[in-house]
């Protein structure tokens, strides 16, 4: 799966319903539903501890709308090439 065709929507505060349209421009309304068993790479690009919904009508995917949008760089916290190698001069 390419991570480019994941299509991510901000999941507005208290927003319940999959606000995404069809092809007809018909509300989906489908219900947001809580995905804890999203796969890994989905869970990487979305960033690490972040809440993941998914639409149970289209699968559209759905995040907490984050106040703080600098939160990009959360994703490169789980390289542990970042924590040791910036010591890694003091581990011989
Ligand atoms: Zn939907």
């Amino acid at each position: 799966m390419s991570p480019d065709a994941l299509k991510v929507k901000d999941k507005k505060p208290g927003q319940r319903a999959c606000d995404e349209k069809d092809a007809k421009g018909k509300l989906c309304v489908g219900h947001l539903k809580r995905w804890d068993k999203a796969p890994e790479e989905v869970r990487n690009q979305l960033g690490k501890g972040v809440e993941i919904y998914r639409c149970e009508r289209c699968h559209t995917l759905y995040r907490p709308l984050a106040e703080d949008r600098s939160s990009a760089g959360l994703r490169y916290e789980d390289r542990p090439v970042n924590i040791f190698g910036d010591f890694s001069g003091r581990r011989s």
